[in-house]
């Protein structure tokens, strides 16, 4: 299946070997272009394709993880604390800090995670209402 047809309203089905041709490892590789607000050595954060929310940003490692066990797995204390600073230096760049906002990250079918990298969705802009749609 190719980017162009790549059904993104569908969760990954499990959590395999990193996909190097998924979509943030084609943006971290300048494939693909998006609206970057934040990058440092660790982290590359950029605007959501399809917001949910006023602010809706996307924080992703720099580095080749599927999910939050892989990351923390593997990569360094640096790379884990870098990458964490740059989740709150973005909230601060956006003068999220007063308001408030929202930190979320989707793993695996269950959590509906539509891109095999690694990444914290960031909301803001209005308020959240509650965590999660009753069940
Ligand atoms: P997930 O469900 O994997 O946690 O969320 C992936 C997010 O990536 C979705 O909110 C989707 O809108 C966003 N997304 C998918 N493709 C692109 C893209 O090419 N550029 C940007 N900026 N966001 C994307």
């Amino acid at each position: 299946m190719n980017i162009e047809n790549w059904n993104l309203d569908m969760p990954v089905a499990g959590l395999g070997p990193y996909d190097p041709q998924n979509i943030f490892a084609r943006i971290l590789r300048g494939e693909l272009p998006c609206n970057r607000i934040y990058e440092d050595d660790y982290a590359l954060a950029f605007h959501d394709i399809h917001p949910r929310a006023p602010v809706h940003v996307l924080i992703i490692p720099k580095l080749p993880y599927v999910s939050l066990a892989d990351f923390t797995a593997q990569a360094s204390p640096e790379q884990i604390g870098g990458f964490f600073k740059a989740v709150g230096a973005v909230a601060k760049q956006l003068n999220l800090e007063a308001p408030g906002y929202r930190i979320l990250a989707n793993m695996g079918a269950h959590g509906h995670q539509e891109v095999p990298h690694f990444h914290v969705h960031l909301f803001g802009g209005r308020p959240l209402g509650p965590m999660l749609v009753e069940f």
